[in-house]
């Protein structure tokens, strides 16, 4: 059976074609597909032997909510889903002055093995197709009650590594049809493979491109970062993007106590962020349990904004949302994982019932 989510508008037309049904019945059924609805017998306007026969050729797999959480801080809303073959993904919602953000995740755990991020401590378990993708957004804005109009890609998994099927995502968002939502209102946050970057860039789909550069130096950062292709190598794919698409580039920096906070690490950044006209987003590390690495404390990251700012960089300092819900990248589905596990090892201590 096909995903019908994922296939994209002229694919359905097609299928439809095939199937000896007209053009405006696909329309009809395409304009449920951005509707959050659990089956083709919710399509309430379409005859019922086509949902019969609908449901008999595509998949319309849902995703069910396991764990909510809200930040008491800043409303931020983190919802860890149960897909279909039961593996699990999460999904933010941030509230910013100028909309709400949709933070999702593009693949279930993550092969690029950052050290100090808890989704790749599983490693890689599989993709998410368009439609899973999709159905973050649509079903955070069923839960949450609230509209979405932006979207980053910055949950579990690098979406570079998952590119085909990015990319059908985001032209399902983009759609007319569909959401209707401008490129400029997308951002992909990558750990930095030069050439999908390049590959991103000639597309035409002009989405706002973050990279987690999170060191200057490839000593640093290949510590870190062990699927460093190449801090040159990146910057030298960034400035391509942003002269191919118009758009500015921005680079994510998480702060990590005597790893990546010297001044020789700034006025480097510096010249790199310099060479891209990159923005720089300093970020406080987020404490992972599993990690043993510590955050810049606020006198070092300010110290380090100034380095930067005093070249000529503009630089933001993220407010760390949601820290109080485990909302980086992978915690609250590797707490779940680890209190799954727990639960079952204690089952499988109980004495098994015996007969009566
Ligand atoms: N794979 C993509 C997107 C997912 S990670 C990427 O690497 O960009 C989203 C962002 O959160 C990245 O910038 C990542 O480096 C950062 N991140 C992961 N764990 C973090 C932590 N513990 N503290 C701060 N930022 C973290």
């Amino acid at each position: 059976m096909t995903d019908i989510l994922s296939l994209t508008k002229e694919e359905l037309l097609e299928d439809f074609r095939t199937a000896g049904l007209p053009a405006w019945r696909a329309a009809q059924v395409r304009k449920w597909l951005f509707r959050p609805v659990r089956s083709f017998d919710e399509m309430s306007n379409l005859p019922l032997d086509l949902r019969q026969s609908l449901a008999e050729r595509y998949h319309l797999y849902k995703p069910k909510v396991l764990r909510k959480q809200e930040s008491a801080q800043d409303g931020t809303i983190k919802i860890l889903w149960e897909l279909a073959d039961g593996n699990s993904v999460e999904t933010v919602l941030m509230r910013y002055r100028y909309g709400n953000t949709v933070c999702i995740s593009s693949q279930v755990g993550c092969r690029q093995g950052c050290a100090f991020c808890a989704s790749t401590i599983g490693g890689l378990v599989r993709h998410l197709s368009p439609g899973e993708m999709l159905d973050e957004v649509l079903f955070t804005e069923l839960e949450t009650g609230l509209p979405v109009s932006h979207i980053v890609l910055m949950g579990i998994g690098e979406p570079l590594d998952n590119y085909d099927s990015v990319l059908r995502f985001l032209d399902c968002v983009h759609d007319e049809d569909g959401r209707n939502l401008s490129f400029r209102h997308i951002t992909i946050s990558t750990c930095g493979i030069p050439d999908k970057i390049r590959a991103l860039a000639d597309e035409g789909v002009p989405v706002t491109l973050t990279l987690s550069l999170h060191a200057p130096d490839d000593e640093t950062r290949s510590r870190i970062m062990p699927s460093n292709p190449g801090v040159a190598s990146l910057i030298e794919a960034c400035r391509y993007y942003a002269r191919k698409t118009g758009r500015r580039v921005s680079f994510e920096y998480a702060m990590i106590k005597d790893v990546n906070d010297s001044m020789t690490q700034a006025e480097l950044l510096a010249r790199h962020a310099k060479s891209v006209g990159a923005h720089v987003n300093l970020i406080p590390l987020n404490y992972v349990k599993e990690r043993h690495l510590k955050p810049t404390d606020k006198s070092g990251i300010r110290s380090f904004q100034k380095a930067l700012e005093d070249r000529g960089i503009t630089v933001t300092v993220r407010r760390s949302l949601g820290g109080d819900i485990d909302a980086s990248c992978g915690q609250l589905r590797r707490k779940y994982n680890r209190q799954a596990a727990q639960k079952t090892e204690r089952e499988e201590e109980l004495p098994s019932p015996g007969p009566a």
